[in-house]
């Protein structure tokens, strides 16, 4: 996957994609991450990204000339090829505008840009960038959650290492990232062992624990240790029901419950009840 990240702020991205599984999946050969100073795309002797807000009102807005002179020199499809592709299922490329505005960035589109040859990512800065990049020039808006940040580098940081990770070969183990919270595909029971039984099927990953089995008196549970895959892979599940219950029960409204998790839901409530 290439990954082209447009900022005014290029030094930013020194630390987030140069640790860890992004640094790695550079390094293998499976991303190649570009990032393009916006300001090389103005033609002033103060190299102006920013103006005044038509209208009046707060702050300062990118504007639009850099921002479209930048993605031309990118030689992408044309956004309406983009949209197209997508439409029809097979999208290769995307431009995404961070934005507080656009749809709720989650791990279910993660894996959709994942799939992607190409994604580039617009960091907006000051109180926004000017609607005709979101209208005319980005594919797609997304936002890393509802609150508001300073700038778009962050959120940029923040998607590069979701989908990086996702890519085939980036994680040392491709079963784990299949087993993550809110990961939609839930494994099935009879699988081999324990590792490979506990797919969190969209709702939030079990609790994991390593050695010292006791640490200052914190015991890990005795499940875990009597080497029962069943039990495990029962005892993992339940863990993750109840969780997902008490932090996130929104997730369940779209999660894949077996007969079984009903089960253990409804004994979760009665053990609450009492
Ligand atoms: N006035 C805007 C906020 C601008 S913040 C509003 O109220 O919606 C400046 C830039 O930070 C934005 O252009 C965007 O690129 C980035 N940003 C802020 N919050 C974000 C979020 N939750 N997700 C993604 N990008 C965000």
């Amino acid at each position: 996957m290439k990954a082209d990240i447009v900022t005014i702020f290029p030094d930013f991205f020194r630390g987030p994609l140069d640790h860890g599984i992004t640094r790695r999946a550079c390094e293998m050969g499976l991303a190649t991450i570009e990032v393009h100073d916006l300001r090389q795309f103005t033609h002033d002797r103060h190299r102006t990204v920013d103006d005044r807000p038509f209208g009046g009102g707060e702050g300062m807005v990118l504007k639009p000339e850099p921002l479209f002179e930048c993605l031309e020199s990118l030689d992408l499809a044309s956004r309406q090829a983009r949209i197209d592709d997508r439409v029809a299922s097979h999208a290769r490329q995307s431009v995404i505008l961070l934005s507080a505005q656009g749809e709720r960035f989650s791990q279910k589109v993660a894996s959709e840009l994942a799939a992607l040859e190409r994604i580039v990512l617009i960091c907006g800065r000051y109180e926004g960038v000017d609607e005709r990049v979101a209208d005319f020039l980005a594919d797609r808006e997304l936002s890393i959650g509802d609150y508001v940040l300073s700038g778009g580098e962050l959120a940029a940081a923040v998607v590069i290492e979701a989908v990086t990770r996702l890519l085939p070969g980036a994680v040392g183990n491709d079963a784990s990232t299949r087993q993550e919270s809110f990961t939609a595909h839930a494994e099935t029971a009879d699988a081999d062992g324990p590792d490979s039984t506990c797919g969190s099927g969209g709702l939030l990953d079990y609790p994991h624990y390593t050695r010292p089995a006791a640490f200052r008196g914190m015991v890990v549970p005795e499940v875990l240790i009597n080497g029962n895959h069943q039990e495990i892979r029962r005892w993992r599940r339940k863990q993750a029901l109840q969780k997902t219950l008490r932090n996130r029960p929104d997730l369940f409204d779209g999660a894949a419950l077996s007969e079984e998790d009903k089960k253990c839901l409804a004994e979760i409530k009665e053990d609450v009840v009492e």
